[in-house]
């Protein structure tokens, strides 16, 4: 059953002691200068650990819409490699910031910043919850502690979804395997130039670059054997780059959590993924909601 995120709240508001009585800290009325800020939850989690699903599984149960934090995803194109949700994985929950910038031109921290900033407030204006995800660990930081507008009014509920990295290193270059076969390499090689530039825009995505010596190798090589040879080394580049990523992000929230004292409610989904990968969603949500739900968890 969906839940307006206010409802939800208004079960665990607690009753304070006021002259007369007994009385709800919704029924009082408080002036906008002097009200709580408004909450966004916040999902952070290495690349691969299910960040997306829970996002939305969050989103199905209370009343909220998804802005994406991925870097990568905010722009058009690629969905196979930088692995954006479907519309059916969506399941009718709004997402913002994914898929709309174009992917030659350059998004910035900043332009999340403001871009990030103006769908919360939008979110908010509707009454519902905002959720940020993705793996972007530099855009939430500027976001949530470099950006004094935004911190003023909003508190942050800091969901840290935590898979262990042995599972997590066998599940990527699983993952990489399926995104072969789902048509990464025609995905990657619209984005191939001989000579191309690797340092801008959707360029820059795991999966691009370290196709190129494949592309090129394919336009002077006739011998299908070479031609296999180029192909699996730049697919065990890419589940490399993947890993390498996922431990970098690992890190990146450690230090997040140590150096800004940020209260990150830190979820083990690890079981859950030896699971079958998230078959059993309710074993990260359900600890996900109660975190969400409370009043104290900032
Ligand atoms: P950094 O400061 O290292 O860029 P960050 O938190 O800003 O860290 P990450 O999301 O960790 O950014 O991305 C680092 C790099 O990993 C990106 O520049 C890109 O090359 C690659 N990358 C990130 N997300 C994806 C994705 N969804 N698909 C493919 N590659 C990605």
């Amino acid at each position: 059953m969906k839940i307006s995120f206010s409802a939800y709240m208004h079960t665990v508001q607690p009753l304070v002691n006021f002259p007369g009585g007994l009385i709800n800290m919704d029924q009082l009325i408080i002036p906008r200068h002097q009200r709580r800020k408004d909450k966004v939850v916040v999902v952070m989690g290495a690349t691969g650990t299910g960040k997306s699903r829970l996002s939305i599984d969050l989103a199905t149960r209370f009343d909220a819409e998804i802005i994406n934090s991925d870097k990568m995803q905010v722009y058009k194109g690629l969905d196979i490699v930088t692995n954006k949700v479907t519309d059916d994985e969506c399941r009718g929950v709004p997402h913002h910031l994914l898929g709309i910038i174009d992917p030659d031109s350059d998004f910035s921290a900043r332009d999340f910043v403001h871009h990030a900033s103006l769908a919360a407030d939008a979110i908010t204006h509707r009454g519902r919850l905002p959720i940020i995800a993705g793996g972007s660990n530099s855009f939430v930081k500027a976001l949530v502690s470099d950006d004094i507008e935004f911190r003023s009014k909003y508190e942050c509920c800091f969901l840290w979804v935590d898979v262990s990295m042995s599972v997590l290193h066998s599940f990527v270059s699983k993952r990489v395997d399926q995104m072969v076969r789902a048509g990464l390499v025609e995905e990657a090689k619209e984005f191939f130039e001989p000579g191309g530039n690797y340092t801008r825009g959707i360029r820059r995505a795991i999966g691009v670059p370290e196709m190129d010596g494949f592309f090129r190798c394919e336009n002077v090589v006739d011998d299908v054997t070479t031609r296999a040879k180029f192909l699996e080394e730049a697919i065990d580049e890419i589940k490399a780059n993947t890993r390498n990523l996922a431990c970098c992000q690992f890190r990146n929230i450690l230090k997040l959590e140590e150096q800004l004292e940020w209260r990150i409610h830190r979820i083990n989904a690890t079981e859950a993924f030896l699971k079958h990968m998230l078959m059993r969603p309710g074993m990260v949500v359900g600890p996900s909601m109660r975190i969400v739900g409370r009043e104290d968890q900032i």
